[in-house]
């Protein structure tokens, strides 16, 4: 298979959608962004990369850093964890507060921000906040070999500014005792996390190990164990893409993650991970012409977890 004119054709299928959909304006810092921009990139097991469009071009990661968290927290608390975030799709959009109350301050599940703040308390632990961002960001630049990654700052604070839904969330979830830390010391963490800059490249060659039950195919490092590796992807498909979940897994049928900062990631377990960026999003916040790209991907790919 011909994977570098693959992606070239995924990139020139989707180019009918660039500039579609709407920025995350709600996070001013990212209304910013070009709307035009589109990339895709692919790593296989071996190594190799191909890419497209602007895939070596920074952008923010927003809530695929979720998946990098979990792996982490996962490793920290062990299935502790399930006891402060449940397992279940929401069905509802990211950021909603809906569920909290009937539930009692239990996240539905760890890809919705409510439950990904949970996550943040249970990864910061009883350290502080900063020493808990540091592992985060240590464990990307060793996932993807690049010391350079970092925080975008200008996005960290826009969002935590525009951050009363998420505010609402966390206190929300501490009034049921689901927090151990303070609500703002947590958020620092998650504001900063989601304003994490990457590239699609990057993002791949870091996600590499979820392809491959739990072990960096590259380093030969077990990251997590193959049991949570495929329990992350488990969670990716049913609730990686909130309530664009269902429709994510029946058009493209891949493990993914999406973020407001117009990323998608997609998983091809046994084979590699193909990344997305376009900033235009839809109305649950996945890329448009991403996802139309990542839907050609599989088309002209084949790639499927269920043959
Ligand atoms: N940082 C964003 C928020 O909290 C993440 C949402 C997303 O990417 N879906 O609103």
């Amino acid at each position: 298979m011909d994977l570098q004119a693959i992606v070239d054709e995924a990139l020139d299928y989707a180019d009918h959608y660039r500039g579609h959909g709407a920025l995350a304006s709600y996070i001013p810092a990212l209304a910013k962004v070009d709307p035009n921009k589109l990339a895709i990139a692919l790593v296989t097991g071996d190594g190799e990369s191909y890419a497209a469009g602007d895939a070596d071009e920074l952008f923010s990661v927003q809530s695929i850093s979720k998946v990098f968290t979990l792996s982490l927290a996962l490793n920290q608390v062990s299935a502790g964890l399930w006891n402060h975030v449940g397992r279940e799709p929401s069905g509802s959009p990211f950021n909603s507060i809906v569920q909290l109350e009937a539930e009692k301050g239990k996240p539905r599940n760890p890809l919705i921000n409510a439950g990904a703040i949970v996550v943040c308390d249970q990864l910061i632990g009883s350290r502080d906040a900063d020493a808990a961002l540091d592992e985060i960001l240590a464990f990307l630049r060793q996932r993807c070999g690049d010391r350079d990654i970092g925080i975008d700052m200008d996005v960290a604070l826009s969002e935590s500014r525009a951050g009363n839904l998420n505010r609402s969330l966390a206190y929300f979830v501490n009034a049921f005792g689901n927090l151990s830390n303070p609500v703002e010391e947590v958020l620092s963490v998650y504001f900063r996390q989601c304003a994490v800059a990457m590239s699609c490249r990057q993002l791949a060659r870091a996600a590499l190990y979820l392809a491959y039950d739990g072990v960096d195919p590259l380093t030969g490092e077990a990251v997590v164990t193959p049991s949570r590796a495929r329990r992350i992807n488990a969670l990716m498909l049913t609730c990686g893409h909130y309530d664009n979940s269902g429709d994510f897994a029946f058009r493209i049928g891949l493990p993914g993650k999406s973020g407001v900062g117009g990323g998608v990631l997609a998983i091809v377990p046994g084979t590699g991970v193909m990344v997305v960026w376009s900033p235009g999003l839809n109305a649950a916040g996945t890329s448009l012409a991403g996802a139309v790209a990542l839907e050609r991907l599989v088309e002209l790919t084949g790639w499927s977890i269920f043959v």
